[in-house]
C-alpha cells in the first residue's frame, strides 16, 4: 500500500491492529486485563475519524464512567494530533439515552424538561404510594421496592412483563401494582429515575420505529467498554441500535422492507464491543456476563478477537494475578503474558489491627513519595467503603494529601453527616445547618410547615432554631402531633447534653443514635446499600474512640472535611474496588484481605459459588490494577458490624503462588512473623503474637464490650444496650431559662392578630409567650412574634 501506516497504529501488536482496523461487521475483543482493549476502542475511533468512514456524531461510544469518556476523548486529541470536535454520543449508558430521551419525550409521554430523580426523591414517592395503598411502611420498606424497581429495570422489564412470582414477594402481592403505580406518578410528575433512562429508550425504540431506524442510521459505528458488565436493559438498547437500517446497507444485504429488526433477521452493523469475563464484577447489580458469552450468537459473522500480551503490569503482578483468578470455574480462561521484567514481588503484610494497617501503608507511601514516586499514581482500593475512613484520618494527620474516588469521601456520606449533625448540635445548640438537617431525619412529623415556623420564630428573635423550637412547643403555634413530636426532640437534646458530661463521648454517640431512632431507621430500610450504611456509623464510632471528647473530634472532623483535594492535586486515590475497574497505577495498596471482608461476608452466605467468584474476579481487578506494585495487607483483629474479632486471612491469599509473593513485617512490630511456614494456610498462623500483644484499641475494644457496647453478634450495637440505662432527665434549669428570659413588648389586654387563630386580647404573658383569649378559636398560647397588635 502507498499510505504510510498513520501513527497511531504503529505501536500496536497485530491482535489489536485487528481489532482497530477491522471496521466492518461485529467485533468482540475478549481479552484479560491490560491488554490495551481500552486502548483498542480510542485507536479505533481515531481510525474512523481519520479514514473519513464516519463524523464524530455518527460514532456511538460507550464508557464505564464520565471519567473515562473525558479521559477517551483526550486520548483521542492526543492520537490524532488536534482536539477532537463534538464527540457527542461519546460517554455512559445513562449519558447517551438520557440524551436521546429528551429529543423524543413526548413519545413516551414525558416533556423534554423532564426531571431525573435521585435515590431519596424515588424513596419519597414510594412512600407517598404505599400510604395510598395503606401497606405498613415499618414491615414493607419504600427501599426495598425501590431496590425490586431497579431490578425489574435493569433487566429490561415493565411493569406487565415481571413474572408474577417476583411482582408478589412485596406487600403480599402487590409489588407489580406498585410498579406499575409508580410509573404512572412518575409519568404526572415528568419525571423519571435512573433505570427509567435505559428503559423508556428501549420501549420509545420498540413503539417507534422510525425513530429507531433514524439512530440506527445515525450511528456508524458503536463501540462498547467494560461490555461484561451491561445488564439485559443495556443490551437490549445496544441490540436493537446495532441493526443495520434497511436502506443503508454497504456492507449485508438488505433485509425486506417493513420487516421487524429483531436480531435473527437483521443484519447486525459496526459494533465493537470489548470486555474481560474474568473482570465481571456487577452482578449484584444485574450485570449479566451472559452477554459476552452470547456476543456470536446474537451478532452473527461477529469476528472474535482475543489479546494476550499484558502491557500494564510486571511479571510478578501478572502472574499471581492470573493464577488466582484460575481457582474460577465459570470462566472462558485465557493465556495472559507480559515482556516486562519480573519487577518487585506482590507483597503481603499482616498487621494487628486496622489502625496498624493504615499506619503501615501511610509510612510506605510516604516513604514512596520520598523516593521520588508521584502520588497521583498510588492508589488504595478497598472492599467496602467503610474501611476508607481510618486511612483518611491517617492521611490528615500526616498531610499527605488524598482523593476519594466513585463516591463521597467518609465523612461526607449523608448517613456520617446525618449522625454527625446530632453531635454537632448536642456540642452547639446554635448549629442550625446541623438542626435542619436532623428535625425530621428520621421522619417525625416535622415536615416544612414545622421548619418554616421555626425559622420565623428564630429570624424574629434572632436565636437558633433549637431555641426557637424550644419555645415553640409551649405554645399552639404546631399542630398536637407536631408539637409534641418536637418536644420530644427538644427533650432529647437536654437529656443528652446533659449525659454528655457522665458518659464517653463514644458512648453517647450511641445513644444518640439509638434514642433519635437513625440506626433503627437504617435496620429497617431492606435497600442495598442499608447494611453498608449501618457498617459507616458503626465506623463512625469507632473513630471517635481515638479523641478525647466530643469537642476534639468534632475539631478533627471539620479539618478533614475543610480540605478539598482539587482535581489536578498530586494525590493518593482512595476508592473502592468496584470503581477501580478500567484504571491503573504504579502502586496500589489492597488493604483488608480477610475473610469476611473479602470475600465479603454476603458472597460467603450465598448459596452456591457464584458469589464468591464474583468477589475473586473483585481481587483480580484489584491486583491487575497495578503497574509495578501490588501491595495486599490483612489485619489480624478487625472491627466489622460493631464488634472485634479476631480476622483469618483471606483465602484469596492462600490461592497466590508462592514464587511471586513476599510476605512482610508490618512496621508497627506485630506483624505477622511468616515464620509457620506454608501449612494448610500460609496465613493463618497469627495466634502466636495475638496473646502478647495488645493496643489501646484492642483493651478500648474489650472495655467496650464490659460497658455493653457492643456485642459479638452482627446485631446493631443500637440493639444491644437496654434503653433504659440512663434515666430521662427533666432540665427545668439553665437551658430553659435562657430562652425564655426576654419580656415581652405585649401588654395584658392588649388586642392582637394572629395569621392563624384571628382576633383576640393578651390573657397571660410568659416571657415571649402570650396566652391569648382569641374570640374565634379560644385560648390558646403563641409567640409573641407570631401576633400584632391591632
Ligand atoms: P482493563 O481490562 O483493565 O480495562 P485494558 O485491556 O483496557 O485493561 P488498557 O487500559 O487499554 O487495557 O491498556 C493497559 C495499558 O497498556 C495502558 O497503559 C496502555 O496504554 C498500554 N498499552 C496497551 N497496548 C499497548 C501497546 N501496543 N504498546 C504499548 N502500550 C500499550
Ligand atoms: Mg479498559
Amino acid at each position: 500500500r502507498a499510505a504510510a501506516t498513520p501513527r497511531y497504529l504503529s505501536g500496536l501488536n497485530p491482535e489489536q491492529r485487528e481489532a482497530v482496523e477491522t471496521l466492518d461487521g461485529p467485533v468482540l475483543v475478549l481479552a484479560g486485563a491490560g491488554t490495551g482493549k481500552t486502548r483498542v476502542l480510542t485507536t479505533r475511533i481515531a481510525h474512523i475519524l481519520s479514514q473519513g468512514r464516519a463524523r464524530p456524531g455518527e460514532i456511538l461510544s460507550v464508557t464505564f464512567t464520565n471519567k473515562a469518556a473525558r479521559e477517551m476523548k483526550h486520548r483521542l486529541g492526543q492520537m490524532l494530533g488536534q482536539a477532537v470536535e463534538g464527540m457527542p454520543w461519546l460517554g455512559t449508558f445513562h449519558s447517551i439515552a438520557g440524551r436521546i430521551l429528551r429529543v423524543h419525550a413526548e413519545l413516551v409521554q414525558l416533556k423534554s424538561n423532564f426531571t431525573i430523580l435521585d435515590v431519596d426523591d424515588q424513596i419519597r414517592l414510594l412512600k407517598q404510594l404505599l400510604q395510598a395503598d395503606n401497606i405498613d411502611d415499618k414491615r414493607w420498606p419504600a427501599r426495598m421496592l425501590a431496590g425490586l424497581i431497579d431490578g425489574w429495570k435493569n433487566r429490561g422489564l415493565t411493569p406487565a412483563q415481571v413474572p408474577s412470582g417476583e411482582a408478589s414477594v412485596f406487600g403480599n402481592g402487590r409489588g407489580g401494582k406498585l410498579y406499575a403505580a409508580y410509573q404512572a406518578r412518575l409519568k404526572i410528575l415528568n419525571a423519571v429515575d435512573f433505570g427509567d433512562l435505559l428503559l423508556e429508550n428501549v420501549r420509545l425504540f420498540r413503539e417507534h420505529p422510525d425513530v429507531l431506524r433514524q439512530y440506527q442510521n445515525r450511528f456508524k459505528f458503536i463501540l462498547v467498554d467494560e461490555y461484561q458488565d451491561t445488564n439485559v436493559a443495556q443490551y437490549l438498547w445496544l441490540r436493537l441500535l446495532s441493526q443495520a437500517p434497511p436502506s443503508s446497507q454497504a456492507h449485508f444485504p438488505a433485509s425486506s422492507p417493513g420487516e421487524d429488526p429483531s436480531p435473527r433477521t437483521a443484519q447486525p452493523k459496526n459494533i465493537c464491543c470489548v470486555g474481560d469475563d474474568d473482570q465481571s464484577i456487577y452482578g449484584w447489580r444485574g450485570a449479566e456476563v451472559d452477554n459476552i458469552l452470547r456476543f456470536e450468537h446474537d451478532f452473527p459473522g461477529a469476528k472474535v478477537i482475543r489479546l494476550e500480551r499484558n502491557y500494564r503490569s510486571t511479571g510478578h503482578i501478572l502472574a499471581a494475578a492470573s493464577h488466582l483468578i484460575a481457582h474460577n470455574e465459570g470462566r472462558l480462561g485465557k493465556t495472559l503474558r507480559t515482556e516486562d521484567i519480573d519487577g518487585e514481588k506482590v507483597t503481603v503484610t499482616g498487621s494487628w489491627d486496622s489502625e496498624e494497617e493504615a499506619r503501615a501503608i501511610g509510612e510506605e507511601i510516604e516513604q514512596l513519595q520520598r523516593a521520588g514516586e508521584k502520588l497521583n499514581e498510588i492508589a488504595i482500593l478497598v472492599r467496602a467503603s467503610f474501611q476508607m475512613r481510618e486511612f483518611e484520618d491517617r492521611f490528615v494527620t500526616l498531610g499527605l494529601p488524598y482523593r476519594v474516588i466513585g463516591g463521597p469521601r467518609f465523612y461526607e456520606r449523608a448517613e456520617i453527616r446525618d449522625a454527625l449533625a446530632y453531635l454537632r448540635l448536642i456540642n452547639s445548640p446554635a448549629d442550625d445547618l446541623a438542626f435542619e438537617r436532623i428535625v425530621n431525619v428520621p421522619k417525625r412529623g416535622l415536615g416544612d410547615a414545622t421548619v418554616q415556623t421555626l425559622h420565623g420564630i428564630a429570624r424574629k428573635r434572632q436565636i437558633p432554631l433549637s431555641e426557637a423550637a424550644r419555645t415553640v412547643v409551649e405554645t399552639d403555634e404546631l399542630k398536637p402531633k407536631a408539637r409534641g413530636s418536637l418536644r420530644a426532640l427538644v427533650e432529647s437534646f437536654d437529656r443528652w447534653r446533659v449525659q454528655r458530661e457522665a458518659i464517653p463521648h463514644t458512648e453517647l454517640a450511641e445513644i444518640v443514635l439509638d434514642e433519635s431512632g437513625y440506626t433503627e431507621m437504617w435496620q429497617k430500610d431492606r435497600s442495598a446499600d442499608a447494611a453498608g450504611r449501618l457498617e459507616n456509623l458503626k465506623e463512625l464510632v469507632r473513630s471517635m474512640e481515638e479523641f478525647e471528647n466530643l469537642q476534639g473530634f468534632l475539631e478533627h472532623i471539620s479539618l478533614v472535611m475543610d480540605r478539598d483535594g482539587g482535581a489536578d492535586e498530586d494525590a493518593v486515590s482512595v476508592m473502592t474496588l468496584h470503581s477501580a475497574k478500567g484504571l491503573e497505577f504504579d502502586s496500589v495498596f489492597l488493604p483488608g484481605w480477610e475473610e469476611g471482608l473479602f470475600p465479603h461476608q454476603r458472597a460467603l452466605d450465598e448459596q452456591g459459588r457464584s458469589g464468591l467468584e464474583e468477589e475473586r474476579r473483585l481481587a483480580h481487578v484489584g491486583l491487575t490494577r497495578a503497574r509495578r506494585r501490588a501491595k495486599l495487607y490483612f489485619a489480624t483483629n478487625r472491627r466489622i458490624h460493631g464488634s472485634w474479632s479476631t480476622t483469618i486471612p483471606s483465602r484469596f491469599l492462600d490461592e497466590l503462588p508462592a514464587e511471586n509473593v513476599e510476605i512482610t513485617e508490618s512496621k508497627g512490630g506485630s506483624g505477622w512473623g511468616g515464620t509457620g511456614g506454608y501449612g494448610p494456610s500460609r496465613f493463618d498462623n497469627i495466634e502466636a503474637f495475638g496473646s502478647s500483644y495488645a493496643t489501646p484499641g484492642w483493651q478500648r475494644a474489650q472495655a467496650n464490650r464490659g460497658r455493653g457496647g457492643f456485642n459479638e453478634t452482627n446485631a446493631p450495637y443500637a440493639a444491644s444496650r437496654p434503653k433504659s440505662k440512663y434515666t430521662p432527665l427533666t432540665i427545668e434549669g439553665e437551658l430553659v431559662a435562657k430562652s425564655t428570659g426576654t419580656t415581652s413588648e405585649f401588654s395584658l389586654g392588649d388586642r392582637v392578630f394572629h395569621q392563624k387563630f384571628g382576633y383576640g386580647k393578651v390573657a397571660r404573658i410568659d416571657g415571649n409567650k402570650l396566652t391569648i383569649a382569641f374570640e374565634k378559636a379560644g385560648d390558646k398560647k403563641v409567640v409573641d412574634s407570631f401576633v400584632k397588635r391591632v
